[in-house]
C-alpha cells in the first residue's frame, strides 16, 4: 500500500479527482495550462485526447508542475510533486466525445443573430468581418458537445466523427509514456470493443490503470460484465466511468443527477473495479454524493482515514466542461497578454504570469478540495 502511487491511493481511499481535458479537445495552450493548474491543485489524473501534440503539451505541463511543487506548498497547496496519471481516451465506435462541429459560413443568412457563437462553451465559433480572416469552427477548440447543432435555426451545422484506429494505438502507448487508457464504449455488440482491446492487450501490462466509460442503456450491466470478461490481461486498476449526461457539467447544478443515478446502478451491480462519475459533474456533485452517503467517510482520526469498504462507494469524480469553464477567465486573460517566452510548441506558458497561475490554481483547488477533504 505504501509504495502505491499517490493517485492510485486516492482511488483506493475514494477521493480520486480526474480532469477531463476532452477526448477531442486539441487546443494546446488550454490543455497545457489546465493541466498545470489542476496538477498543482492536486488532481490524480489528467485525461487527454490520444493526439501526440496534445500528449507532449500535457507532459510538458506536468514537468513544470513538478518544478513548482515547493512554491505550491509555500502557498498552502498540498501538492507534493507526485504527478497525476496521464490518461488518453479512445473510442470503439461512434461517440459524441469524438466528433467536431463544422459549417459553411457562406450559408449563414446575414441577419442571423448567431446563437451558435453565444452557446459554444469553448469559444470555438468565430465570425470575422473580412473575408481574409477565418470564420467558422476552430477545430482544435471544438470538443463535440453538440450544443450549436440544436440551436442553429437553419440546421446547417453538422459533425464529423472519427473512430480510434487500433493500429495506431500500440505505438502511442509504447512511445509516449502514457499511464492509463480510457475506452469509450456504448451498450451493444461486443465486436467493436473486442477489436480495440485486441490491439491494446499486448501492452496491457504497461498500463497502471484502465477505464471504461459508458452511458446508460438497456442491458448495461450485462454489457459491462461481458467487457470485464474480455479484458485479459487485466490491468491492476480498473475504473467504470459512468457517463451520465455527457459534456454538460457547466450547464447547471441538476446535470449531475444522471451520473449519480448511473453510478448507483453500477455500484449495485458489484462489478470488480472502481466506480467513478463523469458527464454532468460540477460543484454540486460532491455535496450531493455526501448527502446520499455515497462517498467514503474520509474523516481523519489519528491520521487514519476511516475507509469503509471502499468498493461499495463512489471512488472518485471526473470533471470536464465544468472544470474547463471554471478556469476560462484566467486562460482568456492569458491569451490576451503579451508573453515573450512560449513552450516548445509555441504555447503561452501560464507560469510566465505567476499572479494568473496562482489564481487559477486556487480556483482549481476549490473544486479539487471538495473530494479531497472528504
Ligand atoms: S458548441 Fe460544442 S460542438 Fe459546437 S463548436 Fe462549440 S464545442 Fe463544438
Ligand atoms: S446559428 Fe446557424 S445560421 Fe446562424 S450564424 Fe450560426 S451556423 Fe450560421
Amino acid at each position: 500500500m505504501t509504495d502505491l502511487l499517490a493517485p492510485l491511493q486516492s482511488l483506493k481511499h475514494g477521493n480520486w479527482f480526474k480532469l477531463i481535458c476532452g477526448a477531442s479537445f486539441q487546443h494546446l495552450p488550454a490543455v497545457r495550462n489546465l493541466t498545470l493548474a489542476y496538477t498543482l491543485a492536486g488532481a490524480d489524473c489528467i485525461d487527454v485526447a490520444a493526439d501526440p501534440a496534445v500528449i507532449v503539451a500535457t507532459q510538458e505541463a506536468l514537468l513544470v508542475a513538478q518544478r513548482l511543487a515547493r512554491d505550491a506548498q509555500e502557498r498552502g497547496f498540498a501538492f507534493t510533486g507526485d504527478l497525476p496519471l496521464l490518461m488518453v481516451s479512445l473510442n470503439d465506435g461512434e461517440d459524441p466525445h469524438f466528433r467536431k462541429a463544422d459549417f459553411n459560413t457562406q450559408e449563414c443568412p446575414s441577419d442571423c443573430p448567431r446563437p451558435c457563437e453565444k452557446i459554444c462553451p469553448a469559444q470555438a465559433i468565430l465570425f470575422n468581418n473580412t473575408k481574409d480572416e477565418f470564420s467558422g469552427v476552430i477545430r482544435e477548440k471544438c470538443y463535440g458537445c453538440g450544443r450549436c447543432l440544436s440551436i442553429c435555426p437553419y440546421g446547417i451545422i453538422y459533425t464529423n466523427s472519427y473512430v480510434s484506429t487500433p493500429g495506431a494505438i500500440a505505438p502511442l502507448i509504447m512511445s509516449k509514456g502514457i499511464d492509463a487508457i480510457e475506452i469509450h464504449t456504448q451498450v451493444g455488440p461486443l465486436a467493436e470493443f473486442q477489436r480495440l482491446w485486441q490491439a491494446i492487450a499486448p501492452w496491457a501490462d504497461q498500463l497502471k490503470l484502465l477505464a471504461i466509460s459508458c452511458n446508460d442503456g438497456e442491458g448495461l450491466i450485462d454489457y459491462l460484465q461481458a467487457i470485464y470478461d474480455l479484458i485479459v490481461p487485466r490491468p491492476q486498476f480498473l475504473i467504470w466511468q459512468t457517463d451520465g449526461r455527457s459534456m454538460s457539467g457547466d450547464i447547471g447544478d441538476g446535470t449531475t443527477i444522471a451520473t449519480i443515478k448511473l453510478g448507483q446502478k453500477v455500484l449495485a451491480a458489484n462489478l470488480a473495479g472502481y466506480v467513478q462519475l463523469a458527464g454532468g459533474t460540477n460543484s454540486y456533485t460532491v455535496p450531493k454524493l455526501q448527502a446520499m452517503g455515497l462517498l467514503n467517510d474520509f474523516g481523519l482520526e489519528n491520521n487514519n482515514p476511516k475507509i469503509q469498504n471502499p468498493k461499495s462507494k463512489i471512488a472518485g469524480v471526473a470533471y470536464g466542461s465544468y472544470a474547463r469553464v471554471l478556469l476560462s477567465p484566467m486562460l482568456d486573460q492569458l491569451e490576451n497578454k503579451e508573453v515573450v517566452n512560449t513552450d516548445s510548441q509555441g504555447n503561452i506558458r501560464l507560469e510566465e504570469k505567476p499572479e494568473l497561475l496562482w489564481q487559477a490554481v486556487a480556483l482549481a483547488h476549490s473544486l479539487v478540495s471538495q473530494i479531497k477533504s472528504q
